[in-house]
């Protein structure tokens, strides 16, 4: 049992059970032993990976978008580029290289970092230690100044909890993590239904919420639509909101019991990207795609930077770079899933403001 299972078991013993978003957010944030606050979870070695770590050419791409967006935007005088969860800052290194090919675009940048892991800032701060422009951490987006901004989130949404709720005889019910006669963590249902929750499913049907994520793009979505911002949101997910629970527990690159050993395995669930595009709809800003993430890095000009890249390189760094390209654009490579599908990219404007690089107008906006 690790020492965050046995702080959760007397929490529960003492106060009763607790929504699965509470656990999450305890077995992935607790101050002390919380699973990002004390490691770097990244690479071979760790846990998962993540685009920006496979390949320099995704924090190129999104460097080159940023820059096009911004001219897009009117080119305002000054520009928070904000990234949520940056883990080790791969990916705003890589792309702050890429984007000195507009020199306006750089003098114009202030670079918000807004990280909650102590571990992982000091890496950010390692990683962007001979960067040329100014770079401020937050704990959280609310303290990120007003003004332009252009926020790129990548695999930071399916961090977020999750709440869910299950469909019973007599209505949903929302899923607990209790103690079960062992004095384990174990799941269980709360006593009472939901009165809000109308949906119509089949019994046994589970239904999986992020009201985090939700209040999030609220915010987000809100800035973007005071003008002159965009968003871009790169993650796991899926393009209509369904049934179905898709929570994850991963330790070493392997799937494990999310109750088992909190704060010792990442947990997450799956993006859902039209409740996403919903929420900045509400908030007044204009969603763009969701496209999958193969589609949006090959318009992005993926493949011409993969070819530009191999001239330079060995045989054996070429392949690589195709082997780097697959992962991130393809479906599969070989017997191991690629990103390219599941993966998707969705971005937010003001209403009105041309279609940004990579994306396509949204059904409807
Ligand atoms: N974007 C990075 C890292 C993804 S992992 C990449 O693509 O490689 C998720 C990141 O979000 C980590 O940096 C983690 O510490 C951070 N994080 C998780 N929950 C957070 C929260 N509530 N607020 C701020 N950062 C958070």
């Amino acid at each position: 049992m690790s020492a965050l299972g046995k702080i959760l078991r007397e929490s529960i013993a003492h106060d009763g059970p607790m929504p699965l978003d509470t656990f999450m957010a305890v077995a992935l944030g607790h101050s002390q032993h919380g699973y990002y606050m004390t490691r770097d979870p990244f690479g071979a070695a760790g846990d998962f990976i993540t685009a920006p770590e496979i390949s320099q050419m995704f924090g190129e791409l999104i460097g080159l978008w940023a820059a096009e967006t911004w001219a897009l935007l009117g080119a305002p005088e000054r520009v928070h580029l904000v990234e949520l969860g940056p883990g080790r800052g791969t990916l705003m290194r890589d792309a702050l290289r890429a984007a000195r090919v507009s020199n306006e675009f750089c003098a114009a940048l202030d670079v918000h970092l807004v990280e909650t892991s102590p571990v992982l800032m000091q890496a950010q701060k390692d990683q962007l230690a001979q960067v040329a422009v100014n770079v401020t951490w937050h704990a959280s987006f609310d303290s990120v100044p007003d003004g332009p901004a252009i926020v790129i989130a990548n695999e930071f949404f399916d961090a977020l909890p999750v709440r869910h709720y299950v469909k019973t005889q007599e209505g949903w019910r929302q899923r607990l993590v209790g103690l079960d006669a062992q004095g384990a963590l174990a799941f269980g249902l709360a006593r009472e239904t939901e009165a809000l929750i109308t949906a119509d499913a089949p019994e046994g049907s589970i239904l999986e919420l992020s009201p985090v994520s939700q209040l999030l793009m609220t915010q987000i979505a809100r800035r973007v639509a005071q003008g002159q911002s965009a968003a871009l949101v790169i993650d796991y997910g899926h393009v209509e909101t369904g049934l179905g629970e898709t929570l994850q527990a991963l330790k070493q690159h392997r799937r494990v019991d999310p109750l088992a050993e909190p704060g010792e395995a990442d947990l997450t669930a799956h993006v859902d990207f039209a409740a996403l595009a919903r929420a900045a709809s509400a908030a007044g800003a204009q969603p763009l795609g969701p496209v999958t993430q193969g589609e949006f890095l090959m318009r992005l000009g993926l493949a011409q930077r993969a070819d530009a890249l191999k001239r330079k390189a060995t045989d054996a760094q070429a392949h690589d770079i195709d082997l780097a390209m697959a992962r991130l654009a393809t479906e599969r490579v070989g017997e191991a899933p690629g990103m390219g599908r599941l993966f998707k990219a969705l971005a937010i404007t003001p209403p009105g403001a041309p279609v940004l690089p990579g994306v396509v107008r949204s059904a409807g906006s």
